[in-house]
């Protein structure tokens, strides 16, 4: 399917590895120019190459905390008013309630509500006056089911998504989409490094402690950042124009939700 976003500009954040980068590729393959970001410029650096290299579109790269104003700035400074924004930022870690204070909960929020937010009140203005732009949100399945040890997750995912419902319909009638996709366990650094806590915590291996997870999963497997991508790239289409503020599971049906 021609997705006819061919020459659009795209940012991208938190995008060498995992989730983004399968955003970042899946953009590529339908010819949008890419601006990428990470904190790690070597990951960063052979992401951005191997886009370019399999592609042929044009990738800058931008190293930086996207949590950081300073960073963020230059992100947005070199993605100049793009058409298609994609959000995304590592997640808090996992732990007790007991575990959290107040600086956790900042830190939280920072990262996954309040950055994705800045984010946006810098690109929505241009997308509203061309009267077209995509935005997408990597949120989490904990949106709609929260997980207990990803406390600090939960609400600041909550927050976002409560800002999107209404954003998304103020800046509609604009010809402006946004819309949240919920990932359940996908095969990336982040779920090896869940899967390793497990392991570590019931003395069983990685590999044993990934069967008892996908065994939990109707689909019984994890999730691929390829197919996570395609499903972003689409929401980004010509074709999605009519997909508005919605909370999209990608989770292989781990979330039985009747409605
Ligand atoms: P990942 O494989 O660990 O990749 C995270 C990417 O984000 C890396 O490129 C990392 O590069 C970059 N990054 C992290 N923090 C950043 C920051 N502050 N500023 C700029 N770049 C940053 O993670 P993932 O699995 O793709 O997860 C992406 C998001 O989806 C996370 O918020 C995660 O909580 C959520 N999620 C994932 C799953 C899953 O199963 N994978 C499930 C539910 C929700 P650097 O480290 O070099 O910055």
């Amino acid at each position: 399917m021609d997705l006819g976003i061919a020459g659009k500009r795209a940012l991208v954040t938190a995008s060498s590895k995992g989730l983004g980068l399968g955003c970042a590729r899946a953009l590529a393959e339908a010819d949008v120019d890419l601006v990428m970001n990470a904190r790690g410029a070597d990951d960063l650096a052979r992401a951005a190459d191997a886009i370019r290299e399999e592609f042929g579109v044009s990738v800058s790269e931008v190293p930086g905390d996207i949590t950081n104003e300073a960073d963020r700035e230059r992100v947005l400074t070199e993605a100049a008013d793009p058409d298609i924004l994609v959000t995304n930022a590592g997640g808090p870690p996992p732990g007790m309630w007991t575990d959290w204070s107040r600086d956790d909960f900042l830190g939280a929020l920072d990262a996954n509500m309040l950055t994705p937010i800045a984010l946006m009140k810098a690109c929505l203005p241009q997308m509203i006056a061309n009267e077209w732009g995509r935005v997408v949100n990597i949120t989490s399945q904990s949106v709609k089911s929260p997980i207990a040890v990803l406390g600090l997750s939960n609400a600041a995912r909550a927050g976002l998504t409560g800002y999107v419902a209404g954003t998304a319909r103020q800046v509609a009638p604009s010809g402006v989409t946004i819309n949240n996709l919920l990932p359940g366990i996908h095969a990336t650094d982040r779920a090896t490094s869940l899967d390793t806590g497990v392991s570590e915590q019931k003395g069983i291996s990685i590999d044993e402690a990934r069967a008892e997870r996908e065994a939990t999963i109707p689909a019984r497997r994890y999730g691929t950042a390829d197919e996570f991508g395609a499903t972003c790239a689409f929401l980004c289409s010509q074709h999605a124009g009519f997909i508005v503020g919605q909370n999209i599971l990608l989770d292989g049906g781990a979330v039985n939700l009747s409605m």
